[in-house]
């Protein structure tokens, strides 16, 4: 219940306007976000990548409605992207379909992803698609397999959520496509007529779906991105059983959770952190917050301080 009534004040206008002038919530989100300038998440990289721990990086923005904003989206982009290789890091990006203008105009959206996948290519690194909410899962698929067909299998990947029922289904078909998939649990609110309203299914569905596709013999990516203990342990033994080799997979969290367990991961499996920088990080520490019960305790502590 209380997770829900987080994730909707997290597309709320009003909330935004409120919690985004509390000086106090800054410098929570700040957990979660490596600052709100580039040079900031280029530092965290560096650092991370010190660690043996590679590195998406993610400009912070969604649901764009004005086609002039999205110009500074792919700018900034192209300037995360020349920096990484500049800098000579080891990390891709992660983009989201609404912050290059899809809500405008698909034709927007794909005219700057290509922007951004051309430069990527150029430099050899990998760009993923993150997914947003059901409204979007089918675009979000079909556009990315057309950019994979253009810019090649190395470049481009995408997210799919283990709280949907229709995942199984989308496993089948692009294991089978050799794609580059992140599995993750699925951070949105949806209905019971998408997803699994129980978080033992949705667990259930996860061990299944990576169970599911490192058995299969092809040479499709699987990133397992989740900061669940449970579902960490079932990746690993199905690795190990399955033999798989890592050319085939790696594990993914997120900047500022569970920090001393990504350097554990790292030791034995390709372990990489989704770094996310800029100043909209309202609705992205909203999921987080939503995400775990003793991050909101620890937000109300700090503003009654
Ligand atoms: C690299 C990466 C990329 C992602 N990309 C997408 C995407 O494109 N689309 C999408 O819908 N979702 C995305 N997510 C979010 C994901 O869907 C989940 O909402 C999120 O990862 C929490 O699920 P969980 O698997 O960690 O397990 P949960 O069941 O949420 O948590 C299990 C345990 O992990 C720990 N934990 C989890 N979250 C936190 C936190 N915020 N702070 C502290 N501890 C925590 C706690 O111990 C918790 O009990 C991404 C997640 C990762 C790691």
């Amino acid at each position: 219940m209380f997770k829900r009534l987080l994730l909707y004040l997290s597309t709320a206008a009003w909330a935004r306007h409120i919690v985004t002038r509390w000086g106090i919530a800054r410098h929570v989100a700040r957990r979660f976000v490596a600052g709100e300038q580039l040079q900031e998440a280029i530092a965290a990289t560096q650092e991370l990548n010190r660690r043996n721990i590679a590195v998406t990086l993610d400009y912070l923005g969604e649901s764009v409605t004005r086609a002039e904003d999205t110009q500074d989206v792919v700018e900034t982009y192209l300037n995360v992207l020349d920096s990484i290789q500049r800098e000579g890091l080891q990390s891709g990006i992660s983009v989201k379909l609404t912050h290059l203008g899809f809500d405008i105009s698909e034709e927007l959206c794909v005219t700057n992803l290509r922007h951004i996948l051309t430069r990527a290519k150029q430099y050899g690194l990998p760009v993923t698609i993150d997914m947003e909410s059901t409204a979007y899962t089918d675009d979000t698929l079909r556009i990315y397999r057309t950019m994979r067909d253009e810019y090649g299998f190395d470049n481009v990947g995408t997210v799919l959520q283990a709280y949907l029922y229709r995942t199984e289904k989308d496993v089948a078909e692009l294991v089978q496509e050799n794609a580059h998939i992140r599995l993750c649990k699925g951070a949105y609110l949806e209905p019971p007529t998408h997803a699994f309203p129980n978080k033992a299914d949705v667990d259930k569905n996860y061990v299944k779906l990576v169970e599911q596709f490192l058995a299969a013999k092809t040479n499709a990516y699987l990133c397992i991105a989740t900061h669940d203990e449970a579902m960490i342990q079932a990746a690993e033994a199905s690795i190990k059983r399955l033999n798989v080799p890592k050319e085939r997979y790696e594990f993914q969290m997120l900047y500022g959770v569970r920090t001393p367990r990504q350097e554990e991961l790292a030791k034995q499996h390709t372990m990489r952190v989704y770094v996310p920088f800029g100043e909209a990080w309202y609705p992205y520490f909203m999921r987080r917050l939503a995400e775990r019960p003793a991050n909101v305790w620890f937000f109300v502590k700090s503003l009654v301080r």
